[in-house]
């Protein structure tokens, strides 16, 4: 577990910047939903935290260490994609022990830490599956025992839920909630949809353009919102 301190984060691209002076507070433990327009710069921000884009000024820390010149592998970071990253020729256990096998984690390591992520997913009975025989859902949850096993002090997660239909979307939202309680995990959760972030998080941040508008609970956001913007973001259903 640990906190993550964003002290005036730059990025551009070329001549666009996409971040502007960006600073974040983030708690141990707390689940975070950082939400705003398409193109605003979320997934920009997510990826520089996970170490997958340099920023060209700022600092970015987790827990009090400096990362900004360490590498994504050795920051304690593990990011949640989309089911379909998922590799298609794995199985489930193989899909969910990659990246352990990777690092040479010893064999029985990598057993106890499958089957736990298994049991807290409710995956044990779907193990030797390949993906393609998996449902939407059960794909995700996949996507998350990947993340799981590598014992993460951070999870990111970057729209995770965008290409499952609506039913499935509201499920998957609880089960990540209680993914949460149970882990008791820094996380920060990216999305474009108001509603995911009022059921989710603990804070919300609004971005607009690169920079944050507001931050707080769902409640202050939605009693006392700073300007239009965040009124209207908030207040409108997606
Ligand atoms: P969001 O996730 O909020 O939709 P992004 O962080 O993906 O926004 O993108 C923010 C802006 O940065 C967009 O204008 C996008 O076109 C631009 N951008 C993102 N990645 C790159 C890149 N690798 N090269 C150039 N421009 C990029
Ligand atoms: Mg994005």
């Amino acid at each position: 577990m640990a906190d993550v301190s964003i002290r005036r984060l730059g990025k551009h691209f070329g001549t666009v910047k996409v971040l502007k002076d960006v600073s974040l507070d983030i708690a141990d433990g707390q689940f975070v939903v950082l939400v705003g327009p398409s193109g605003c710069g979320k997934s920009t921000l997510l990826r520089t935290i996970a170490g997958l884009e340099e920023v060209n000024s700022g600092e970015i820390r987790i827990a009090d260490r400096l990362v900004n010149d360490v590498p994504a592998k050795e920051r304690d970071i593990a990011m949640v994609f989309q089911s379909y990253a998922l590799y298609p020729h794995m199985t489930v256990s193989d899909n969910m022990s990659f990246s352990l096998r990777l690092k040479g984690v010893p064999k029985g390591e990598i057993k106890e830490k499958v089957a736990r992520a298994a049991e807290i997913l409710d995956l044990g009975h779907l193990i030797d599956r390949y993906p393609r025989q998996l449902s939407g859902g059960q794909r995700q949850r996949v996507a998350m025992g990947r993340a799981i096993v590598r014992d993460p002090a951070v999870f990111l997660f970057d729209e995770p839920l965008s290409n499952l239909d609506a039913k499935l979307r509201v499920q998957m939202r609880a089960e990540i909630k209680e993914l949460h309680q149970q882990l008791g995990t820094t996380m920060i959760y990216v999305t474009h949809d108001q509603v995911e972030a009022m059921t989710m998080a603990d804070t919300i941040v609004v971005m607009r353009d690169g920079v944050i508008e507001q931050s707080g609970s769902p409640l202050e956001l939605y009693d006392r919102p700073r300007n239009l913007f965040v009124a209207e973001f908030i207040g409108s259903p997606s």
